[in-house]
């Protein structure tokens, strides 16, 4: 099949897929591709591959890409829906050019415990949520086992919002760039206490640069806010020696909690 009919063959299918609702296309001899590429070639109209014919024209709210957001933007003015929508668009460091998705926060914005982690994995990246994978899960176990729940009774988010290649350590550069929506973030929530887990985290949020090891064990204090640092769960999965460290970082946790 050459040239017009062709064509009038691929518009067929086309709408035949449309009246019967189907997102996807399929033709002998013709994969989605080359026919999405064949239509293209001849309306001068291109069609990205990975979406459909019918859907090319009007898109749906989860393909459009968030506006960037202005680096000059005021992120100490935005509300919380402000401040995630900015989040979303946000270009402030190079971490925004290969990010899947910006990993914004889980759990309850009115809750009580603030956990703060350092930076997406590949996992995060993929879902868009922190905390999840293996780590996620050990976080979740190490909650239950002082009677907090992610869903309930936690709020969970990032230093970083967007992912570091490779899983590198978190760049200072990045840190700095980032750490306004973390700023905000705890202002608005404004939890009772903040729970850092991992070395960037709790160095960023004490001020201090000791190790983690020598930092834990204390209650600080984050603009008022009861802060205690404990290791990052994909650090515990990997060293079982911290394991006795990190109940007893959780137990103060606790204490802290009922104290308030
Ligand atoms: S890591 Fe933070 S500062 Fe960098 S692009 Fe993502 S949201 Fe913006």
């Amino acid at each position: 099949m050459k040239g017009k009919g062709r064509l009038e063959e691929v518009a067929r299918f086309f709408r035949q897929r449309e009246e019967l609702g189907a997102g996807d296309l399929y033709m002998d001899g013709l994969t989605r591709d080359e026919a999405l590429a064949f239509v293209a070639d001849r309306t001068g109209n291109a069609v990205p591959v990975g979406r459909s014919a019918t859907q090319a024209s009007s898109p749906t709210e989860a393909e459009i890409a968030p506006s960037p957001t202005p680096d000059t933007l005021d992120l100490s003015a935005l509300d919380y829906d402000a401040l995630r929508q900015a989040a979303m668009g946000c270009q402030r460091c190079r971490l925004a050019r290969d990010r899947s998705n910006v990993v914004f926060s889980d759990g309850n914005p009115t809750a009580r415990l603030m956990v703060v982690g350092e930076a997406p994995g590949a996992n995060e990246d993929r879902t868009g949520l922190p905390f999840v994978g293996q780590a996620g899960k050990l976080l979740d176990l190490m909650l239950a086992s002082i009677d907090l729940s992610r869903r309930d009774s936690v709020y969970i988010c990032n230093v970083l919002k967007c992912r570091p290649p490779g899983n590198r350590d978190p760049m200072q550069d990045e840190i700095e760039s980032c750490s306004p929506y973390l700023k905000r973030q705890i202002e608005l929530v404004a939890p009772e206490v903040i729970l850092a887990v991992g070395t960037f985290s709790a160095k960023l949020l004490t001020g201090a640069s000791k190790p983690l090891g020598r930092l834990r064990g204390e209650i600080y204090s984050y603009e008022g806010v009861p802060l205690i640092v404990t290791y990052h769960p994909a650090a515990l999965l990997r060293n079982r020696g911290w394991t006795r460290p990190a109940w007893d970082d959780l137990q103060l946790l606790r204490q802290v909690l009922d104290n308030r």
